[in-house]
């Protein structure tokens, strides 16, 4: 039988995924801070608190900024905290930090619920599509357990082992995401310098080897130089901040973080956090 489902955070992801979930049959309620437009939750439920939308529900979906926004919703007045106990799942999927995610899930455990952790890999494309990578971390019996609702967000579930393995993960493709995103914008800003137009080189880079569905996506939004939001900067700065942390932690080499966190620092400085992730190219044409 399938659980009713309490979903928590309608931003730019989260509506995309819930409205997945319910379109696969299941009974979803939602909780945002803001409350939703009825658009943005067709055919749901709208709880009044996180502490109702956990009573009401035994599968609980979080998909907010960060840290900050997961301990108001979980343990802030009428949070979730307040109804959690055995039975109780919370899947969170928001990208948070593995020190946070660990501390999370012992906290969790003491109500006596289950933590699930289960960032994503992929966009607001991917999320509409239902095609995210789901990277889970958790106790393997329930994250087979959930694996069908898992699946109608995502194509893919990659058990990565206990929480906070799922975070852990995301950190390390956000890592490589970074990289692939403000490589291209170097690419491009450097040839840009020596004469060459964006239209060639993105033809170039598209028709070749290194073409890859990440800069299928972002074409649009360089060429015209118009940065609307899938992954706004403001999340990648964030995220490469966690890694740069985690990277510190662990004694491991991650040079290009340093530099690419520069990056979206700066970007963050010149008031772009709002935009996609790709504006990074607006930031390195500032330097010039
Ligand atoms: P978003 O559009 O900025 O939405 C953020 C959500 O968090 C909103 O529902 C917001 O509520 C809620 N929120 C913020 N602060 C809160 C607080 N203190 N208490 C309760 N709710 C709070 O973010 P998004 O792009 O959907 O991303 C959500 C998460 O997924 C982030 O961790 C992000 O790093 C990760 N992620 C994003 C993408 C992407 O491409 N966008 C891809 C992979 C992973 P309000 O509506 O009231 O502001």
């Amino acid at each position: 039988m399938k659980p009713r489902v309490g979903f928590a955070g309608l931003g730019i992801m989260g509506k995309l995924m819930a409205a997945n979930i319910a379109k696969a049959g299941y009974e979803v309620a939602v909780y945002n801070r803001t409350r939703p437009k009825p658009q943005d939750a067709p055919g749901m439920t709208v709880a009044e608190t996180p502490k109702q939308l956990a009573k009401d529900n035994d599968v609980l979906v979080i998909m907010v900024t960060g840290p900050q926004a997961v301990d108001d919703l979980v343990w802030g007045e009428n949070g979730m905290g307040g109804s959690l106990g055995p039975g109780k799942v919370i899947i969170n999927m928001s990208t948070v930090s593995p020190a946070y995610c660990a501390d999370l899930n012992k906290k969790i455990a003491a109500t006596g619920a289950t933590l699930v952790d289960a960032p994503v890999s992929g966009s607001k494309v991917p999320a509409q599509m239902g095609t995210l990578v789901i990277l889970a971390g958790g106790p393997k019996k329930t994250v087979d357990e959930l694996e069908p609702l898992f699946l109608t967000m995502g194509k893919q579930v990659v058990h990565c082992g206990q929480a906070p393995q799922g975070t852990m993960m995301k950190m390390a493709i956000n890592l490589l995401l970074a990289n692939f995103m403000c490589s291209l914008a170097e690419m491009i800003n450097f040839g840009q310098a020596g004469g060459l137009t964006m239209d060639a080189m993105l033809e170039v880079v598209l028709g070749g080897p290194m073409s890859c569905e990440l800069y299928k996506i972002k074409e649009p939004l360089m060429r015209k130089a118009e940065y609307t939001p899938q992954f706004p900067l403001k999340h990648m700065h964030k995220d490469l901040k966690f890694v740069l942390d985690t990277a510190v932690a662990l004694n491991c080499p991650a040079p290009s973080v340093f530099t690419n966190l520069q990056l979206f620092s700066q970007g963050m400085a010149k008031g772009l956090g709002e935009l996609d992730f790709a504006a990074v190219k607006q930031v390195l044409e500032s330097m010039a």
